[in-house]
Parts: C-alpha cells; sequence; structure tokens
C-alpha cells in the first residue's frame, strides 16, 4: 500500500511537502517511489555532515549494543566527553543536555532567572528577545519568539518577556529597567528571514549586559556546531556570551540539545533545580561525540567558509543576471538566504519537482543550508536549477 493514498493518523500541524522519505546517503534522500533528491535542507540545519555520516553511524551502531539510557541519577561518562569537547571548543564552562531546541532555550531562561534570582538575590524575571526571532515551540519560548504567528490560539501566555526591534540599541536600552534579567538572541536569525546581527550591536549588547549584570545568551541552535564557518556565530563578533543554547547540529540527527554556560552562571542551577529524563542518554551522548570529533578533526571550517564564498559568489552572478528578480543575498557560512522581490513557495516546488531540495525563512526568502559535504558541483547543479525556476516565473 502506498503511504500517498493511505488515510493519515497525523495532526495536521505541518503542511509538507508531497514527498515522501523513505532514504537518505550523503547529500541525497531518496522517495518511496525511488525518485533521488539533492538535500540543500540539511533536514533544517540539522545533518551538517549529510545523512547518515559513517563515523556518527558506527558510533551508534556500538553504543545500540552497549547502553541506550540510564537516567540522570548516575554519572554518564559520554556526558563528561561530550561537555569537555563543548567547553573547550566555547570557552565556557559547563554544560547541560537537553533533547531539542526549544528545550535548550527553556534551560537558558531558566537558569537566568534563577542567576538573577537564587545567586544574586533580586526578583528580576524579564528576558528582552528580538523582532523576527524564533526560540522555539514551547510556552514559554514560543513567548520569546518575535513572531505573532506561533503564538495564535495559545493563550494566556508566560509574563516575563518583553520583545524589541533587532539591530536598535535605542529600542533596547529603553526596554531594559529593575526587572530585566536577560537579554536573549539568535546571531543570524534563522527561521525570521536569515538576518544577521550588527557587530555593533552585539558588542553593545555585551556591554550592556556587563553594566547591569544580565545575563546574554545567545540562541545557537541553528547557527552553532560549525554552520556559519565557526564552532558558534559568537566567535565571530569578539564577544563572548554568558550562556548558549545548541540543538539543531549538534547529534547528526539523533536529537539533542544543550546549553553551555559560563561558571557563575552555571551555579545557578544547584542539585534537583531543573533536570531531564531523556537528556544526554548514552545514545544521545555518542552520537554528539562522534559529530564534535569529526567536525575537530575534518578541516570542515575551512570547508564552509569556501563553499559559503563558493555559493555567495554563484548567487550574486545570478543577482546580476536578474536583478529585478533577486534583491538581497545575506546570511554567514552555509546559512544563506536569498530575498526575492516574489513569494517563494512556487519556485521552492519547481525544484522540488526537479529534485532539489531547499528551504524557505518567510514567505520572500529562500533559506541555503547545505552539509558541509557539499561539492561545487552540487552547488552549480542547484544554481541551474534556480535559474530555469526564475525562468518560469
Ligand atoms: C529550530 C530552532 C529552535 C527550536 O528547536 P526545536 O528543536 O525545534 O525545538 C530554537 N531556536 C532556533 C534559533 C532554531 O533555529
Amino acid at each position: 500500500m502506498s503511504t500517498a493514498t493511505s488515510v493519515s493518523h497525523l495532526m495536521n500541524n505541518y503542511a509538507r511537502w508531497p514527498i515522501h522519505l523513505v532514504k537518505g546517503q550523503g547529500n541525497k534522500v531518496w522517495d518511496d517511489q525511488g525518485k533521488e533528491y539533492l538535500d540543500f535542507t540539511s533536514g533544517i540545519a540539522v545533518t551538517s555532515l549529510g545523512h547518515v555520516p559513517p563515523a556518527v553511524a558506527k558510533r551508534l551502531h556500538e553504543q545500540v549494543d552497549t547502553l541506550w539510557h540510564c537516567s540522570n541519577l548516575y554519572h554518564i561518562p559520554l556526558q563528561e566527553q561530550v561537555a569537555a569537547i563543548l567547553a573547550d571548543v566555547s570557552g565556557l564552562d559547563a554544560a547541560f543536555f537537553c533533547n531539542s531546541g526549544a528545550e535548550a532555550n527553556e534551560a537558558a531562561i531558566k537558569i537566568a532567572r534563577r542567576y538573577a534570582q537564587k545567586v544574586k538575590g533580586t526578583n528580576r524575571c524579564e528576558i528582552i528577545t528580538f523582532e523576527q526571532s524564533f526560540h522555539g515551540r514551547t510556552l514559554a519560548t514560543l513567548t520569546a519568539t518575535g513572531q505573532a504567528k506561533v503564538k495564535d490560539g495559545f493563550a494566556p501566555l508566560p509574563d516575563g518577556f518583553k520583545t524589541v526591534p533587532y539591530n536598535d540599541m535605542q529600542a533596547l536600552r529603553a526596554a531594559v529597567s529593575d526587572q530585566t534579567c536577560a537579554i536573549m538572541l539568535e546571531l543570524v536569525q534563522g527561521e525570521g528571514g536569515v538576518h544577521p546581527a550588527d557587530e555593533a550591536w552585539v558588542k553593545e549588547i555585551r556591554q550592556l549586559c556587563d553594566q547591569h549584570d544580565l545575563v546574554m545568551i545567545v540562541d545557537e541552535i541553528q547557527t552553532g556546531i560549525g554552520r556559519t564557518g565557526t564552532w558558534f556565530a559568537y566567535q565571530q563578533y569578539g564577544i563572548k556570551p554568558d550562556v548558549i543554547s545548541l540543538a539543531k547540529g549538534l547529534g547528526s540527527g539523533f536529537p539533542v540539545g544543550a546549553i553551555v554556560a559560563q561558571q557563575k552562571v552555571a551555579e545557578a542551577f544547584s542539585a534537583g533545580s531543573h533536570g531531564s529524563t531523556f537528556g544526554g542518554t548514552p545514545l544521545a551522548m555518542s552520537a554528539a561525540l562522534a559529530t564534535l570529533e569529526t567536525i575537530r578533526d575534518g578541516q570542515y571550517f575551512d570547508k564552509v567558509k569556501e563553499l559559503s564564498q563558493y555559493l555567495i559568489g554563484s548567487l550574486q552572478a545570478l543577482q546580476t543576471q536578474y536583478p529585478e528578480k533577486i534583491r538581497k543575498i545575506r546570511g554567514k557560512g552555509l546559512l544563506l538566504g536569498v530575498e526575492l522581490n516574489t513569494e517563494v513557495a512556487d519556485i521552492l516546488a519547481y525544484m522540488r519537482a526537479q529534485g532539489v531540495l531547499l528551504l524557505s525563512a518567510g514567505p520572500q526568502v529562500i533559506r541555503f543550508l547545505p552539509s558541509f559535504i557539499t561539492t561545487p558541483a552540487e552547488i552549480d547543479h542547484v544554481m541551474h536549477v534556480l535559474q530555469q525556476a526564475l525562468e518560469s516565473e
């Protein structure tokens, strides 16, 4: 029986593309009809090493025969190993593991409040976030998110969040009060249209946080683990956050999330204050460890930067050819957006039919999230199909 024609017992909360995927390898995925696609979405910035990367698959296979789960009642040596690598490459001190991006941001919000209330002994609770941001789908993280559509129908929302315009220091200064405990931001807004933060603005946020002892939370869930050409995007801004949240690229597709914090903030999570049954299982940690070791030992950042330059150059050439169709090219590393002067849905559908998978980021932006093992020839192919799609408009 074809999955395409059978009655679905799934909820309708995803506007799914009409493709039924059953297999992946490297930069390719296949549907249940055997049709091959070139994947420039990486499962929304998750499979950065390609689908089923051999080093991660091998480690997972070994771990499947060893220990899957034991709970955090015990010490889990693999957690220590992953935390040590994250601390080493981030310059931060201590990690907490969970299972998704939203959960990582929940932990970031909780640790910031607990730092203000239990370590500093204040009653501060407010988190400032930014318009067009995306921080997740739990009640707290959708409240933090600066997009009305994710909040629709979920009232009442938790108190203690204030949203101000992005890249606007005046608006931010005006929003900070004696209730503020943290500022939370993405350095390239992924879902919200691929908007990078201005360096001067980010440096001023760091200063503002130092001045008022606010927790600076950088949501690196989409930008982290090499996606922008460095381990974390903040490393290109000359600042160090107090807390970062991670998820998407951390486990190559195995669900795993984390926050990593500076010691003074990390201490706010004392024994019993926060936790997760599944957080940091040996199975999840083996996927994260293999992913981190592969990226650390594989000179991937040079590859990401080279591929990024090549992709930007190719897109600029296309923009010269279609100046009235392509408005802007922006982003960092292999998180790039192309803003068109029309809606992108038809263009993406055309490209899917031609076997090329790309994402949007809002109605008029095509988002490129290719894997770190993409080849220039694959970029050439995607450009060729994109040109055909623009011609067919
Ligand atoms: C995807 C994403 C999240 C949410 O992650 P989930 O794993 O879907 O909960 C949060 N923040 C950013 C920046 C993201 O890109």
